[in-house]
């Protein structure tokens, strides 16, 4: 029987690559539905080449275009439209896994509607691990569902890790997570204001989408990554460790209590982790290229600069506050990020922006989702306040 695959986010560059490894591979998985905000036109030529029963666009208008498009082509699929149509087609009785890979908090609810459902959900969309925290690993615990990650450096940790996650308490000491160091690495930290979205976006190993590329040019991407770790292996933030690593081989590495440290290594390609997800615990081609040792000339290491990269630090802090801490850094960060790809706000005021509306923001007791959901609107609009008094 074909694994039936749900993809939230199809038109982005997780969604394309997760496409790709599905296309390499059409005896053993099919389309299940699709998801986009706003791309019509790639929507519609993934609708032909994938048939999936369903379709899901963010906004009406999108969905109407869509559908008129697919009538004329005389393709199936059918176009949903309701507000929760993301939800529905994450948690379909016959969706078998769910690749997410929704950029933001807007990747939350559908997130937890295919945990709710038992899914087998492959999380690309570490924004919403950031913001649902404990509820979101308590509704994968509750349901059932697998919880397999796609972030490069999480996908290379849990392939590091014993199967027995009731071992790992006594066998592992830390994870080491690394980090590329963006393209802002070795630029004087003083010359970082006069950053432009276009500098920002072109990151040096990947091609990803924006806010991702920002993320990564902050650092911001990597304290995102420490809290999600600290979710999917439930481990203390501070066995959490960042590493640069420029050349991205080594993608993430466990420390075990003897000193032992075993890492995972490949090309920088997103398919290798999306196939090891996808398939897991089988393996299957990626498309991407094997390493090739003969041509590695070094793999070096160096701690991260807290004076250029201050945004690191507040992973850790934000980890050690009240919980819905790490829900304000992300809504602040997503506001700040749009601000500065809006050229609203300078690039370095995007870590600016994060701190003063964690200071101003003291989260209240959580409950549900609602509760985190009206949390990160609060948050959203003290980041914007904050991002206006700054504007450009
Ligand atoms: P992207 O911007 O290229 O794609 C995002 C996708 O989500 C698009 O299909 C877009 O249409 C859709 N989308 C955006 N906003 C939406 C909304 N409000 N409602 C519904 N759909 C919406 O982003 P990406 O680089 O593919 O990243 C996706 C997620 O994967 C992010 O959380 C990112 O952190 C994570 N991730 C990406 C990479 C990478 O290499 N690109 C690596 C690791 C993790
Ligand atoms: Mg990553």
């Amino acid at each position: 029987m074909k694994q039936k695959i749900t993809v939230l986010g199809s038109t982005g560059s997780i969604g394309t690559n997760t496409l790709d490894v599905v296309a390499r591979h059409r005896d053993h998985y099919e389309v299940f539905a699709l998801s986009a905000a706003t791309q019509v036109d790639l929507m519609l030529r993934q609708c032909a080449e994938f048939k999936p029963r369903y379709a899901v666009m963010a906004s009406a208008p999108h969905a109407r275009l869509l559908a008129e498009q697919l009538r004329s082509n005389g393709l199936a699929t059918e176009v949903l439209q309701s507000p929760d149509a993301l939800e529905q087609i994450a948690s379909h009785p016959e969706a078998d896994a769910v690749m997410a890979a929704i950029v933001g908090a807007a990747g939350l609810a559908p997130c937890l509607a295919a945990a709710r459902a038992g899914k087998r959900l492959l999380l690309a969309n570490k924004e919403a691990l950031v913001v649902g925290g404990a509820l979101f690993m308590d509704t994968v615990k509750r349901h059932g569902a697998t919880l397999l990650p796609i972030d490069s450096e999480h996908s290379a940790i849990f392939q590091c890790l014993p199967e027995d996650r009731t071992s790992w308490p006594d066998r592992v000491d830390s994870l080491l997570l690394t980090a590329s160091g963006g393209p802002f690495r070795l630029r004087d930290p003083s010359t970082l204001s006069g950053i432009t979205p276009e500098q920002a976006c072109a990151h040096p190993n990947f091609s990803m989408g924006r806010k991702i590329s920002v993320d990564s040019a902050t650092m911001m991407n990597k304290a995102l990554e420490v809290i999600e770790a600290r979710w999917l292996f439930d481990m203390a933030p501070d066995k959490i460790k960042v590493v640069i690593h420029p050349q991205q081989i080594v993608h993430s590495m466990v420390q075990f209590k003897d000193a032992s440290v075993l890492a995972q290594l490949g090309t920088p390609d997103m398919r290798v982790p999306i196939a090891c997800g996808l398939a897991w615990p089988r393996r299957i081609a990626s498309g991407a290229a094997p390493l090739d040792f003969a041509k590695l000339s070094a793999l070096t290491f160096e701690e991260a600069d807290a004076v250029r990269f201050p945004g690191l630090h507040l992973s850790w802090q934000a980890l050690h506050a009240s919980e819905g801490t790490t829900a304000v850094l992300n809504a602040s960060n997503e506001v700040a990020v749009a601000a500065f790809l809006e050229r609203r706000l300078a690039f370095d005021r995007i870590h600016a922006v994060n701190l003063r509306t964690l200071e101003t923001l003291l989260p209240p007791t959580l409950g549900s989702l609602e509760d985190l959901l009206a949390l990160d609107a609060q948050a959203r609009e003290i980041a914007q306040t904050v991002a206006r008094q700054w504007q450009l």
